[in-house]
């Protein structure tokens, strides 16, 4: 569960994920943490089939978190991640930092940071222009290129950060950074019997893993394939079910062209690294 909102804000949040284990689906949950309590977490990890949580913090120190997110909450943040990770029915907790010139500097203390927390590891993301939030709807919203960073600076520093968390015992792992490889061994090394490395890609030759294992819902109720992806893709039509989206010819073509190292209609490379690494490559 992710997207363009926190998921716990949502007033049926337990009956969503309550339908979810009903359909026996594993649940990944990405979340900024700031509405929950001790009592949640409980509930979470003993109730339900959550097997991560994800939070998004972005920083490693009070001032960088309030600069990036606005939020004083970093204490209380860190209250919960402390009792997340330390609750003895506990599966993955991973902590989400998306790169950019604000907090460059502090990519390898993240990784400190997450360990004395105990999260088991580490994402570090790209920052993407989505076209979602350049929109009018998102109260004029305008996106900041300056905080796009040096990408050779953002290798080297992310693989400093691969060496520690390596000596620290966490994982690390990248979104859309086609330029950094990692080893698969340290890429996906991780405590957590839940997290194995087969389902990071399911066997799958794709540059993209993402058309076979997630799909998002727009704000008008339809499907696409990603949050990078063409708005007005609606894979299935514009009232399709999950059900008919996923197995939708739309998504197929999409599966299809990413097997053959080919860009997808509907993937746009002004907003995802792949998408325009494949562009390229044709
Ligand atoms: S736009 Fe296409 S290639 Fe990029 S992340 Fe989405 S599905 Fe994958």
């Amino acid at each position: 569960m992710a997207g363009a909102g926190e998921f716990f804000l949502h007033t049926d949040w337990k009956e969503i994920i309550g339908i979810l284990n009903a359909d026996k689906c594993d649940v990944e949950i990405l979340t900024n943490g700031l509405v929950l309590d001790h009592a949640h977490i409980d509930y979470i990890w003993t109730q339900t089939s959550v097997k991560m949580l994800q939070f998004s913090m972005d920083a490693a120190d009070g001032d960088c978190y309030y600069n990036i997110r606005g939020s004083t909450q970093f204490s209380r943040i860190k209250n919960i991640l402390r009792y997340t990770c330390s609750h003895p029915e506990r599966k993955v907790v991973r902590l989400s930092f998306v790169v950019m010139n604000e907090n460059l500097k502090h990519i390898v203390s993240f990784v400190h940071f997450a360990s004395e927390m105990g999260a088991d590891g580490v994402l570090y993301q790209h920052m993407h222009n989505r076209p979602l939030i350049t929109t009018k709807r998102a109260n004029g919203f305008v996106f900041d290129e300056s905080q796009h960073p040096n990408k050779s600076e953002r290798k080297r520093l992310i693989l400093k950060a691969v060496s520690v968390a390596k000596r620290l015992d966490i994982f690390v792992q990248l979104n859309q950074m086609p330029e950094i490889e990692i080893s698969d061994e340290d890429y996906y090394r991780c405590k957590s019997k839940y997290y194995r490395h087969e389902d990071s890609d399911f066997g799958i030759q794709s540059p993209c893993c993402l058309p076979w294992t997630m799909i998002n819902r727009t704000l008008e109720g339809s499907w696409r394939v990603c949050c990078m992806s063409e708005m007005n893709s609606h894979l299935g039509g514009k009232n399709a079910t999950l059900q008919e989206a996923w197995n939708s010819k739309e998504i197929q073509e999409i599966r299809r062209k990413l097997l053959q190292g080919k860009c997808p209609q509907e993937c746009m490379p002004e907003f995802c690294d792949v998408a325009s690494e494949l562009k390229k490559a044709h």
